[in-house]
C-alpha cells in the first residue's frame, strides 16, 4: 500500500551501510490513533500536517503505509550497557523509515519506536507503551525549547494494541525525528566486524551528515574523533547547567551528531544534588548528575578505540593521536560549563575569572546545602537582581553568607534579562510528567498537551502556568524512573 504523501524518504543510511541495516516493517496497528502530533515541526519537515492527522497519514507515522520508495530498516549496533559490553543489541523496537532532505539539503531521520520486533529483538517483544513514548516526546521537545541539541518528537500513535508490562498498557509507536541515528555503538558495531571498508565507509557517512569540516583536514578520522568530542562536550555542558540527568548513558545512547538522544529513565533534578540519581536500575550511581561528563568521556574513548585504526595505520601512534584528542574534552566542557554557569548569573563573558570562578562556586555550596530547587533557585536570582532577593533568600539556609554573596555578586552588575534568557521558569517537572504520562495512558491527552504549551516556551512566564514553575510537593516523594 502507498500512501499519499508529496514526500520522498531517501534510503541513505540504507544504501550507504547495508551491513548496519536489515529492511524490515512495522507491526500493522490493529486501530491507530493519533495522540499528538508536532505540528511545527511536520511543517519544517514538508508534511501537510492535515495529511498527517488522516488516517492515511497516522499509518506512514507508524510505518504501516510505505512510501513505495522508502525501505524501512533496522539499524545494527553494539553497546557498552552500564560499564558491559553487548556485541549486539540494534533497533529491537524501531525502524528507520529513510531521510528526508530540508530546503537547506540537510539530512533528517525519521524513526519509529515501538513498531514491533525486529532480528534484533532478541527477548524483547517490541513494544512500547503510550506512557515511555509521551514521556519521550514532552522530555525532548522540552530540551529542544531549552537550545540543547536533541532528537525531535514528530508523534505519538496509539496502536490499539496491549502491552505486557507489569500490567496491560495500551501501546503506541513515537514518530521520531534526528539528524542521524549514528551513536558510538554503530562504530562499536563496524569495528566489532573487522571489515575496515564498512567502518571507513560509515565514517565518511558521519562527516558526510555531521562533521563536514573534517573533510579538508589532512587525518579526516582524527578530525572527525575531535569533532565528536567537541559536540558532546558542548551537549554534556549544556544538560548539567540545566539540571538534566539522563539515566542510561550507554554508548548505544550516545549519538555521533551530538544530540541528545533515547529518553528512558530520564529526569529533571530539583533540589539540587550532585549525587542525583533516578533511574531504578542504576543501583550503582553510574549514571548520577555529576557523573555524566566522566562517563561522555569514557563513552567517546569507546568511540577513539573503534576508530583507532582508521586514525593512524600504527596502533601506538593511533593511540597516542586518539588520547590527545580526548583530552580535549575537559576543556571544551569545562569551558563550555563556567560559560553558561556566568550567563546563568548574568555575568558578562569577559569578566575576571577571580571575581567569577569564586561566584559560581559558593553558589552551588549554598544551594547544594539547602537542596535548592535547581531550576527556580536561578530564576529566581534575576528577581534579586532586581532588587527583590526575597525568593533567592528563601531557598537557602546560610542567609549570611547568601547575603554577602548577593552583594558582591551585584558589584559585578549582572544582566536580569539576560538571565532571563537563559534559566529557564518551565521545565518538565517529574511530577507534572508523571500525572501527564498517567493520564495519557487513560486516553486523556489533556494534562500532556498542557505541559507543552509551558515547556515549550521555557524561558518566558505567563500567568496561569505558576503550577509549571513549582517543584514537586512533598506528597510526591523521592522520584524513580522506569525504562
Ligand atoms: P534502550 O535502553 O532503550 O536504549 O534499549 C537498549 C536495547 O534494547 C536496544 O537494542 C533496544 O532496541 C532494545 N529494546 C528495548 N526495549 C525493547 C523491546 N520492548 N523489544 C525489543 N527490544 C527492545
Ligand atoms: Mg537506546
Ligand atoms: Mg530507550
Amino acid at each position: 500500500e502507498v500512501a499519499h504523501s508529496t514526500i520522498a524518504f531517501e534510503g541513505r543510511f540504507a544504501r550507504e551501510l547495508p551491513e548496519l541495516a536489515i529492511p524490515w516493517r512495522a507491526e500493522e496497528a490493529p486501530d491507530p490513533q493519533l495522540l499528538v502530533l508536532n505540528q511545527p515541526l511536520a511543517v519544517e519537515l514538508g508534511f501537510d500536517p492535515d495529511f498527517l492527522r488522516s488516517p492515511e497519514g497516522v499509518r506512514l507515522l507508524i510505518g504501516n503505509a510505505v512510501p513505495e520508495e522508502a525501505t524501512p530498516v533496522a539499524q545494527g549496533y553494539s553497546g557498552h550497557q552500564f560499564g558491559f559490553y553487548s556485541p549486539r543489541l540494534g533497533d529491537g523496537r524501531a525502524l528507520l523509515l529513510g531521510e528526508l532532505a530540508g530546503p537547506d539539503g540537510e539530512l533528517r531521520d525519521v524513526h519509529l519506536k515501538g513498531s514491533g520486533r525486529t532480528p534484533f529483538a532478541r527477548n524483547g517483544d517490541g513494544l512500547a507503551a503510550v506512557g515511555p513514548m509521551v514521556r519521550e516526546y514532552i522530555v525532548s521537545e522540552a530540551m529542544h525549547a531549552l537550545n540543547i541539541p536533541t532528537t525531535r518528537s514528530l508523534a505519538v500513535v496509539a496502536t490499539g494494541r496491549q502491552v505486557q508490562r507489569e500490567t496491560l498498557l495500551p501501546g503506541a509507536v513515537l514518530t521520531r525525528v534526528a539528524s542521524s541515528h549514528l551513536r558510538v555503538g554503530s562504530f562499536q558495531y563496524a569495528r566489532a566486524s573487522n571489515d575496515m571498508d564498512l567502518l571507513r565507509r560509515l565514517a565518511d557517512h558521519a562527516i558526510e551528515r555531521h562533521h563536514r569540516g573534517s573533510d579538508g583536514e589532512s587525518n579526516r578520522y582524527l578530525a572527525l574523533l575531535k569533532s565528536v568530542i567537541s559536540v558532546q562536550a558542548k551537549l554534556l555542558a549544556q544538560w548539567m547547567l540545566v539540571g538534566f540527568v539522563h539515566g542510561v548513558m550507554n554508548t548505544d545512547n550516545m549519538t555521533i551528531s551530538g544530540e541528545t538522544i533515547d529518553y528512558g529513565p530520564c529526569a529533571f533534578m530539583e533540589g539540587f544534588d550532585p549525587g542525583a540519581v533516578y533511574s531504578s536500575i542504576d543501583e550503582m550511581g553510574r549514571y548520577a548528575y555529576r557523573n555524566q561528563p566522566l562517563i561522555a568521556e569514557w563513552n567517546l574513548a569507546r568511540f577513539a578505540e573503534s576508530i583507532a585504526a582508521l586514525i593512524h595505520e600504527d596502533e601506538e601512534q593511533a593511540v597516542t593521536l586518539a588520547v590527545e584528542a580526548l583530552n580535549g574534552f575537559r576543556k571544551e566542557y569545562s569551558a563550555t560549563w563556567f560559560n553558561g554557569m556566568k550567563a546563568k548569573l548574568g555575568l558578562a563573558e569577559d569578566i575576571d575569572d577571580a571575581v567569577s570562578s569564586p561566584l559560581v562556586d559558593e553558589l552551588l555550596q549554598l544551594a547544594q546545602e539547602a537542596r535548592a530547587d535547581y531550576t527556580s533557585f536561578f530564576r529566581s536570582l534575576s528577581k534579586a537582581a532586581r532588587g527583590e532577593a526575597e525568593p533567592a533568600r528563601r531557598q537557602v539556609l546560610d542567609l549570611a553568607a547568601f547575603d554577602s554573596w548577593l552583594e558582591r555578586w551585584r558589584e559585578a552588575s549582572p544582566d536580569a534579562d539576560a538571565m532571563d534568557r537563559v534559566n529557564p521558569i518551565y521545565i518538565p517537572r517529574n511530577h507534572l510528567v508523571e500525572g501527564a504520562l498517567a493520564a495519557a495512558t487513560e486516553g486523556d491527552m489533556g494534562p500532556t498537551e498542557q505541559l507543552l504549551v509551558a515547556v515549550s516556551d521555557p524561558f518566558t512566564e505567563r500567568p496561569g502556568l505558576e503550577k509549571y514553575a513549582e517543584p514537586a510537593p512533598e506528597s510526591f516523594g523521592p522520584y524513580r524512573t522506569f525504562c
